[in-house]
């Protein structure tokens, strides 16, 4: 970690703008207005964590590729290890929006269908909507 970062707190709507400095024996936290901006900038400091949504690659014309998200927040340092799994899937069968993916993943995050692959042929898919 640098010696000091800036962090935006987005634990609620006031976005207060939140200084960690790494000290010899730790850390001081300056500019949260209260202590959940404290815990969230020393949670970033140290080990970012993200829900990862991307898509995966399926057999179906209609839907070639899958929305998806991880299960659980991971390390943000490990989202191109994530990515290189995940790119790696092909679907084949058709799996209900909240449904998973047989997929190992670090960690014990699953992966989570977060589009619908079962729409009957010819409905409109709302892709199409936009
Ligand atoms: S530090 Fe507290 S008040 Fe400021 S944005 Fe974070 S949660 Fe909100």
């Amino acid at each position: 970690m640098k010696t000091s970062v800036i962090i935006t707190c987005i634990e609620c709507p006031r976005g207060c703008r939140i200084t960690v400095l790494k000290e010899a024996d730790g850390y001081r936290v300056e500019g949260n207005q209260c202590p959940r901006g404290k815990e969230y900038a020393l949670r970033e400091a140290e080990c970012p964590m993200r829900t990862l949504t991307t898509t995966v690659k399926t057999v179906f014309p209609d839907m070639p590729r899958l929305p998806v998200k991880t299960s659980k927040d991971i390390p943000l340092e490990n989202v191109f290890c994530f990515m290189e799994r995940i790119n790696s899937v092909t679907l084949r069968e058709r799996i209900p929006h909240g449904g998973e993916i047989d997929c190992e993943l670090p960690g014990g995050a699953r992966l989570v269908v977060t589009g619908d692959t079962r729409r009957e042929a010819g409905e409109a898919s709302h892709w199409e909507n936009f």
